[in-house]
């Protein structure tokens, strides 16, 4: 993904968390076909090579009408089936998912000490790292209720304090790493088996593959122990592999319990404050972009035509894409979570190239 161009309107560093909608506002076509060119060697319509991205060769360009030295190139999207994980930040979102209670939906560790992070990142992102390392030695004095009082005030008005760096809409080098740190504190090792807000036992989450999750470790009396009314649908989700979409349930209830927290982990990942901030759904990907035929040429040589390596991992996404929706169309669960499982890791490989 690292050599995919975006244009000079959009900072390459944005460009693994656009969202869905953004992505089919650059799009100017969708791409379904996974055939690249007819019988006769020319582009296929909803295909990697459509008219519209640009010219394949020496037409002109479908979208804006110029020739191959002069159009811009134009992307296209994918639709993906079903949602699957966002490769540049599944080790991130698997450490998340190792800390978060599937019952209560808070991190599993004390609620004072997310409490204490969430202070501490309010400081550092007013630009007061001192007041933020203050507040680990004041901890245990009589101080720290006072200065977390005064921080959650000012935050819960929209953290207008008049600070001069909170006009800014980046995170500076050192308030990046303060705010790591803090990060680290709350998401580090070791792993707790027992929610310490609601005291239900929690699943471990294993990762056997890049790309795929595995929830097990729970005995038939936690989860009894577990299941109220309210989650009972929550019984048969364990001992078994997480899909994209039950994950992503949880970590939408996990932003909705840990508002402020969250708040600041969209922050840090999209390294500024404000509208660029990232939601959950920045951990899923559900539409695919795909870069102009410019930016992945086919190479010629005499007869042969050979088919950029963007294009080849592209072209596998969307035929696993349309195995995925024949699979689902026969209803058949087992070959339904197979065909999601070849669309997540070609997906990977899409990422990688
Ligand atoms: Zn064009
Ligand atoms: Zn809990």
């Amino acid at each position: 993904m690292a050599a995919v161009n975006v244009g000079a309107s959009v900072q390459s560093a944005e460009f693994g968390f656009l969202t869905d909608e953004s992505v089919r506002k650059l799009s100017v076509v969708r791409i379904i076909n996974n055939n690249l060119v007819d019988i006769t060697g020319r582009p296929v319509c909803g295909g990697l090579y459509d008219p519209s991205l640009g010219p394949y060769h020496d037409e002109t360009c479908k979208t804006c009408g110029r020739g191959s030295h002069h159009c811009p190139g134009h992307y296209g999207h994918i639709d993906l089936l079903m949602p699957v994980y966002n490769p540049l930040l599944f080790k991130f979102l698997h450490n998340l998912l190792q800390r978060i209670c599937f019952t209560c939906h808070r991190l599993r560790i004390e609620g004072s000490r997310v409490e204490m992070g969430v202070k501490k990142l309010e400081l550092i992102s007013r630009g007061d790292i001192a007041g933020a390392r203050r507040l680990d030695e004041s901890l245990s004095s009589e101080v720290a209720p006072n200065l977390g009082d005064e921080v959650m005030s000012s935050h819960e008005c929209g953290s207008s304090s008049g600070h001069p760096l909170e006009q800014q809409q980046q995170w500076t080098p050192l308030q990046f790493t303060e705010a790591m740190k803090v990060l680290r504190t709350l998401l580090r090792p070791p792993l707790v088996e027992r929610c310490g807000n609601c005291g239900a036992a929690c699943p471990r989450i294993t990762s056997p593959s890049f790309g795929l999750f595995c929830m097990d470790g729970m005995s038939s009396a936690d989860i009894s122990a577990n299941v109220s009314p309210e989650y009972s649908e929550q019984r048969n989700m364990f001992s078994r592999n997480l899909l994209p979409s039950e994950v992503k349930n949880h970590i939408e209830l996990f932003w909705e319990k840990e508002v402020q927290f969250c708040s600041y982990l969209g922050d840090i990942q999209q390294r500024g404050f404000g509208n660029k901030k990232a939601g959950s759904s920045m951990f899923f990907l559900q539409v695919v972009l795909v870069p102009p035929i410019k930016f992945r040429p086919p190479t010629r040589g005499g007869e042969s035509v050979r088919d950029h390596p963007q294009t080849v991992s592209l072209n596998k996404v969307l035929q696993s894409n349309i195995e995925l929706l024949a699979a689902y169309l026969e209803k058949e669960h087992s070959k339904v979570v197979d065909k999601w499982w070849e669309l997540q890791q070609s997906i990977n490989v899409f990422f990688d190239s």
